[in-house]
């Protein structure tokens, strides 16, 4: 596996854990710039992601596209992940087991994607990726370096945001967070592809 071409083509067969069995599409991913300085990381698919193939493409996704559309982030900044790439039934949290099994392909990515800046939609996420105590109502928002690599922050997933409209300010904030870093940081102008 040493092009994404064939990481996609492995992951597409993945049948690594039981989730494949109740798939409709593998999730591997969403975004046009497979060198961008941000990835997002979700928890796995939804329904409409399940069915389309893409990740953040349901409701959660329009909020999250929106958000990032009004900061004026372009498409040619972030990729979007998930901890799992197959769909959970009924939208529940991946098990421990399904994650670790598809941690290896999230893992690819970030090395291939080299992302200065990772950001964590959620708790689920945010306890696989930075510390399994992680709490996300008091701990979000606040970046963790991993020096050499990528400073990463977590905030709200937008499905929650959508359950409970009072955490759209912190949400909208982070990400304006994020986007000041990303200015700072000369992450912001992407040659050839944003003006
Ligand atoms: N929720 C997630 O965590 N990921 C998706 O791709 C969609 C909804």
């Amino acid at each position: 596996m040493d092009t994404w071409e064939s990481f996609v083509e492995a992951c597409l067969e993945c049948r690594k854990c039981p989730l494949c069995e109740t798939r409709t599409n593998v999730v591997v991913g969403r975004g046009a710039n497979l060198k961008a300085p941000l990835m997002f990381i979700g928890e796995g698919p939804g329904e409409q992601e399940d069915i389309e193939g893409y990740a953040f493409v349901g409701r959660a996704g329009k909020l999250l596209d929106l958000a990032l559309e009004a900061l004026m982030f372009e498409p040619c900044h972030y990729y979007i992940a998930n901890i799992v790439k197959c769909r959970p039934p009924g939208n529940r949290i991946p098990s421990e087991a399904e994650a670790q099994a598809c941690l290896p392909w999230l893992r690819f990515q970030v090395k291939y994607i080299r992302p200065s800046i990772i950001v964590c939609l959620g708790s689920t996420a945010a306890k696989h990726i930075i510390d399994k105590k992680f709490r996300i109502t008091q701990e979000r928002g606040t970046w963790i370096e991993k020096p050499g690599f990528f400073s990463i922050l977590a905030t709200y997933h937008p499905s929650a945001v959508l359950r409970d409209p009072g955490k759209k300010v912190d949400f909208f904030q982070d990400l304006k967070k994020v986007r000041t870093r990303m200015q700072a940081e000369n992450l912001w102008q992407i040659h050839g592809t944003n003006p």
